[in-house]
């Protein structure tokens, strides 16, 4: 069998599930999940092989900011495959378009950022934050310095470190994590802890748990804080818009870092280049990824603000630290061209001023259907939670039986509507759809989301759960 020629969707499958041990997935269930196979990705849709187009409103993982089957990129990556299809950055040695993109991307970063690292994904961008915080404090003279603060339901990757940061007790559970000197404090979110309170309250105090934890371990000990502007995988958990002020006030109190993990929230996705600048802090470390080459080709990183690389650069010295695949120059045309197209469709502008609030006002008015609890939405991501009964507050609403598995009824039946959103346990649904979208296309996925939830209804009242 060619698989390139003819798709053939029955064999494609019988081998995947032979051979292909997915991300994520249940391995004794394997022979019974039968994948669906995407084969092909133009503007907001994906096609399947049996030909159903499907709007994809995750864009992939959260990372097709431009939307799929941009012919420039493909152009740009096909004449630096044939010029130099790869040379590592490593010993002194660099290529031009590594040069490119580390300068492109400074001009487009937070003014505190003239530097940046490059990895080939954000798990790796992340392994390379707690390196460099760590190297950072021992050149410092403060070796001691090691303990980075997390938060529980973050997620910051599948590496060992990556899993450590991230707050999932399901991943710390594999491997033996986290590893030493990294700990959690509790999420900022509203749903979870604001009963009684308003968001603003909450907000200040999500963020003096940073502080109540730094002095519990003692400042002289803490290198730094990691969190993502909006969790992300977590379940599109918009902080009070106190919260991140706060924190960027205990961190200078302290002297402790402050990391952005920007993998989800940067290049356009909450109407700015980062996140960062739409919550107005400024961190001295941003990890990047997903975005930054809208997935047409791997790339990762983390942007070094001037107090992290000014200090390295001082005191000299090696950073022992480095990927076979840092700067790899296709991903790094990828992601100039990427960028390119960012700029010249406006896109980061129109999310911000035009699409955002239209998607914000669109995706917040679901909660008038008498499945929704509540619905959410920043820039381009948004988050609702199915509901047994609505309450007085967003805090008195009766969630399903979580055996019933609502949200996995309600993600099958939005794909049979021909919408991709993702759904995480506690029947919440997420949406990340690609920055190109037209207030025509929101309202085409709003149809659709909407007709998803009219046929889970009608399920679950059939089976008598509604
Ligand atoms: N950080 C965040 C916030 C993410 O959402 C992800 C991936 N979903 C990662 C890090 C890890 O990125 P990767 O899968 O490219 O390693």
């Amino acid at each position: 069998m060619n698989m390139n020629d003819h798709i053939d969707t029955q064999c494609l499958q019988a081998s995947d599930a032979a051979h292909h041990l997915h991300p994520f997935a249940d391995y004794s269930q394997k022979h019974q999940q039968i994948s669906r196979v995407i084969v092909k990705g133009e503007d907001i849709y994906v096609w399947d092989s049996e030909g159903r187009r499907l709007l994809d409103g995750m864009a992939g993982l959260w990372c097709m900011n431009v939307g799929y089957g941009r012919k420039r990129i493909a152009d740009a990556v096909h004449a630096q495959m044939t010029r130099l299809a790869y040379y590592n950055t490593f010993f002194h040695t660099t290529h031009p378009p590594a040069v490119e993109l580390a300068a492109k991307l400074v001009e487009i970063s937070p003014p505190q950022f003239n530097h940046v690292f490059f990895a080939g994904s954000g798990s790796e961008g992340n392994d390379t934050v707690v390196r460099l915080v760590r190297h950072y404090w021992a050149k410092q003279g403060h070796p001691e310095r090691k303990i980075i603060i997390s938060r529980h339901n973050a997620y910051h990757g599948s590496t060992m470190a990556g899993a450590s940061l991230g707050g999932w007790p399901s991943m710390h559970q594999q491997g033996d994590l986290p590893l030493a000197g990294i700990v959690h404090i509790g999420q900022p979110s509203y749903l979870e802890g604001g009963r009684g309170k308003t968001p603003e309250q909450f907000g200040l105090e999500a963020a003096s748990w940073l502080e109540h934890k730094i002095l519990e371990l003692g400042a002289d000990k803490v290198a730094a804080f990691i969190g993502e502007p909006v969790q992300g995988a977590g379940g599109v958990i918009v902080p009070p818009p106190t919260y991140w002020p706060e924190i960027q006030r205990i961190c200078g109190k302290y002297g402790v870092l402050l990391v952005a993990d920007e993998v989800v929230t940067g290049f356009g996705r909450l109407g700015h280049w980062f996140g960062s600048t739409y919550f107005g802090i400024q961190p001295d470390l941003i990890t990047f990824a997903k975005g930054v080459s809208s997935g047409y080709v791997p790339l990762g990183g983390v942007l070094v603000g001037d107090r992290i690389a000014h200090a390295l650069m001082a005191k000299g010295g090696e950073f022992n630290h480095g990927f076979t695949y840092s700067g790899h120059p296709i991903g790094c045309v990828a992601a100039l061209e990427n960028i390119r197209i960012i700029e010249e469709e406006n896109l980061v502008a129109q999310v911000r001023d035009d699409t955002g609030p239209y998607l914000k006002q669109r995706f917040e008015a679901l909660a008038q259907h008498p499945l929704v609890g509540d619905a959410g939405a920043v820039g381009f991501l948004g988050g609702l939670n199915l509901v047994r009964h609505k309450g007085a507050t967003v805090h008195d609403n009766v969630p399903f039986d979580r055996a019933l598995e609502v949200g996995m009824l309600c993600r099958a039946h939005m794909f049979g509507s021909g919408v991709i959103v993702r759904t995480i346990p506690g029947d919440r649904l997420l949406i990340s759809p690609p920055l190109t979208m037209t207030r025509a296309q929101i309202d085409e996925m709003i149809a659709l989301i909407t007709t998803g939830l009219d046929k889970t209804l009608a399920e679950l009242k059939q089976r008598g759960w509604a």
